[in-house]
């Protein structure tokens, strides 16, 4: 499953964060420093209006939404780059997920340890990134020493390349920046990629605000967003005390109530899961059977058969064909036998890239 690692400072609210997206997190928010040690995993249903159009007009026995999976990745403090407070283990961390979402605290309260002193998002942004930048600089360091001779002396034009690369990086990390700015090429990013660099992963920024400044921002959320407006990255404005609120109602009235007497369209929660969604260029297609209707992620650009995959390994193999109604298709016309009857039921191949909202069902041999 698609994984998005939260970091931040202590006391930024990851743990409230992690509460709010997790069905089943046990994580304590609490003023210690390192009450979560171990990461925590959560799952989240990555909510889609489409789901329910889809449930209304199929009536299945169930409904299975996609998930992405939030690990909450504490205790990343200055100086954990040179294992600082469990720093090191952190960073590896890190390492696995698909996607950074870095909590930044932009609001005020006496009563929540702050070791930086006053509020700084800009500040805090930096100290994260300049851990994960040294951490990264001795990744590209250590390769660079295992493959230099080779790369001046041998004539082997791909280890010259890749040496190249690879001193792009460390130039680069050195001035303070992070790996996802560089502009690397595809075939670039295929020279440093066993390096798992932490700074060249996606990453979404939450703005933590307080509850009075959960629609509009305030000043922290706008220097925070200033200051990544060169790193084309997006700034999620939050409450995440809100935010774990809501997701523990059970009961769709009450949360809707709720919702509205904070004027809120939606928790900022689907907000950020959207976000991550389009981040990481992911796609939704569809499943429809009077069994199951389900809704299965996968990467723009992907092919039919890989697109099957997800479903079973042996469906990409085994490829055949795949019957593809359009979404707007589907629901136009109400049903699959009803979208056939008008020729929008297409019969695809093997190249045939899946858009967002296909409804498929797949052919193939066993
Ligand atoms: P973490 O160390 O980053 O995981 O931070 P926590 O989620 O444990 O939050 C630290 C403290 O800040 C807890 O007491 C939270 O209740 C509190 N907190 C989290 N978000 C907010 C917020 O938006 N406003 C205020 N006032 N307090 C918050």
């Amino acid at each position: 499953a698609l994984q998005a690692g939260i970091v931040g400072l202590p006391n930024v609210g990851k743990s409230t964060l992690f509460n709010a997206v997790s069905n089943s997190a046990k994580a304590q928010a609490s003023n210690y420093r390192f009450c979560t040690i171990e990461p925590n995993v959560g799952l989240v249903d990555v909510p889609d209006p489409r789901l329910k159009k889809l449930e209304e007009l199929v009536k299945p026995e169930r409904v299975v939404p996609t998930t992405i999976e939030f690990v909450d990745i504490a205790g990343l403090v200055k100086g954990a780059s040179k294992g600082e407070g469990l720093g090191n283990k952190f960073l590896a961390n890190i390492r696995e997920v698909d996607a950074i979402v870095h909590v930044i605290r932009c609001f005020e309260d006496e009563n929540i340890l702050r070791e930086e002193g006053a509020i700084n998002p800009v500040g805090d942004k930096e100290i994260i990134d300049t851990e994960l930048q040294l951490k990264d600089l001795e990744s590209v360091e250590k390769k660079i020493a295992r493959t230099e001779k080779m790369a001046k002396t041998g004539g082997d034009p791909k280890a010259k390349a890749e040496y190249e690369v690879l001193k792009a990086c460390k130039e680069h990390l050195e001035k303070g920046k992070n790996i996802r700015e560089l502009g690397l090429s595809k075939e670039e990013r295929v020279a440093i990629a066993d390096l798992f660099l932490l700074t060249e992963k996606p990453v979404l920024y939450v703005a933590n605000v307080d509850e009075a400044s959960m629609l509009t921002g305030n000043k922290y959320s706008e220097a925070l967003a200033a200051s990544v407006k060169a790193e084309n990255a997006q700034v999620i404005v939050m409450n995440n005390t809100i935010e774990a609120q809501i997701s523990e109602m059970e009961d769709a009235d009450d949360k809707a109530l709720f919702l509205s007497e904070y004027k809120l369209e939606e928790p900022g929660l689907n907000r950020l899961i959207h976000s991550a969604y389009n981040l990481l260029q992911l796609i939704t297609y569809f499943t429809a059977g009077v069994q199951e209707v389900r809704a299965w992620t996968i990467h723009r650009g992907w092919k039919a058969p890989q697109a099957a995959s997800v479903i079973h390994t042996d469906f990409e193999k085994g490829f055949i064909k795949a019957e593809v109604i359009a979404y707007d298709d589907y629901v136009k016309y109400g049903s699959e036998a009803s979208a056939r009857d008008n020729g929008r039921l297409r019969i695809e191949g093997k190249e045939y890239i899946v858009s967002d909202g296909d409804v498929m069902h797949f052919r193939f041999n066993v």
